[in-house]
């Protein structure tokens, strides 16, 4: 069973759902051609595919494209559902970093058969997830710059104030279709810069006032 820890408290929540955002910043869907949808495109990760600060990603023989996806992650402490947008920062225990780890070439021909493209994203390892910061230490997550660099260099610099749906308003809409559940996890979406990682490659994330988060490709 995966568990996560919230920094300074000892406190540990075993992990439910991990619930993603896709499209969730303008640039990201432009960078990857993709329509601007009108209901959030949400998917599921399983627990399974999570591995620490510190971890090593083993990308699958069946796939050479392997993307990095920096995302702030959520950590839901008190159970809901159809939360009501005021109310949604009450769910929250702890923000976090994550990486949705996604398999391009795969997910691409799985969409264009129109088949769900969950094994392009839920693959083990495909879920580098950080521990997590009290919400209390957050004074705005919706203006929080994200930074991924790879071997060094600078590849995703964006800022949660692009999201095209708050924080808030992100636990509203997953909450209309699932019950969140403490331990659950939300992933917010990725803003652009998005590209391939490769055996050796270090991965290093950094959310201004919620972390960092290093992982290495075997
Ligand atoms: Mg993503």
């Amino acid at each position: 069973m995966h568990q996560v820890t919230i920094k300074g408290t000892g406190q540990r929540f075993p992990v439910g759902k991990i619930i993603c955002l896709g499209r969730n910043y303008l640039d990201h869907i432009r960078e990857l051609g993709n329509q601007v949808p009108d209901r959030a495109v949400i998917f599921c990760k399983p627990a399974s595919s999570i591995i620490p600060d510190g971890g090593e990603i083993t990308i699958p023989g069946y796939s050479d494209d392997c993307h990095h996806e920096l995302e702030l992650a959520l950590l839901i402490g008190t159970a809901g559902k159809q939360i009501p947008v005021a109310q949604a920062l009450q769910h929250v225990a702890g923000y976090g970093l994550a990486l949705d780890l996604t398999l391009r070439d795969l997910q691409a021909e799985l969409k264009e058969k129109g088949l769900p493209w969950e094994i392009a994203k839920g693959f083990d390892t495909s879920c580098p997830l950080s521990d997590f910061t009290p919400i209390e230490q957050v004074e705005n997550p919706n203006n929080i710059r994200l930074v991924l660099k790879v071997n060094g260099e600078i590849r995703q610099d964006g800022n949660s104030a692009q999201m095209m749906r708050s924080v808030e308003e992100i636990i509203t809409e997953v909450s209309t279709f699932y019950t969140l559940e403490p331990g659950d996890i939300i992933l917010t979406g990725t803003p652009a810069g998005v590209s391939r990682i490769q055996s050796g490659d270090r991965l290093e994330g950094e959310i201004e006032q919620v972390g960092s988060l290093r992982v290495s490709v075997a």
